[in-house]
């Protein structure tokens, strides 16, 4: 059960984000590794891309390598998992792998933190696209 946990700036009620990490390997030389990710309201899932820096550095403090790492397969730089041997990225595809177990309580993970979100203070870009789709709705009435 989650208690409502209030914006203090705005009041507007606070989604929950439990960030976690598992002990794995690294895909390509199978040295150990610790794969962070989290969940937002349990459900939605959050890549390191997303991690606010309070996050990062709660993540970083529990051992786990994040660096902002340049993805041939998708062609961009974001915040990922990076192996401390080789220093190959565990892409956002390869997260779905260990937080699916985790889900579903397969795999333990230890919390490296918990934070709260407000919808309306920090929105998502999700959050802002859908806001300006209401607001160009509205304005078209
Ligand atoms: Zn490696
Ligand atoms: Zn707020």
């Amino acid at each position: 059960m989650n208690t409502p946990n209030l914006c203090p700036k705005c009041t507007t009620e606070r989604l929950e984000r439990v960030i976690k990490v598992v002990r794995s390997k690294c895909w390509k030389c199978h040295e150990d590794m610790l794969i962070a990710f989290g969940f937002e309201e349990e459900v939605q899932e959050l890549t390191p891309e997303v991690f606010t820096s309070e996050e990062l550095e709660a993540t970083r403090g529990a051992g786990a390598n994040l660096k902002e790492k340049y993805s041939k397969t998708e062609g961009r730089s974001y915040m990922a998992n990076v192996c401390p041997k080789c220093d190959s990225l565990t892409g956002s595809f390869f997260l779905h792998d260990h937080w699916l177990p985790v889900e579903h309580g397969l795999v333990s993970a230890d919390v490296a933190c918990r934070t709260w979100r407000c919808p309306k203070c920090s929105p998502t870009e999700d959050e802002i696209a859908e806001e300006l789709e209401w607001q160009e709705e509205d304005e078209g009435r």
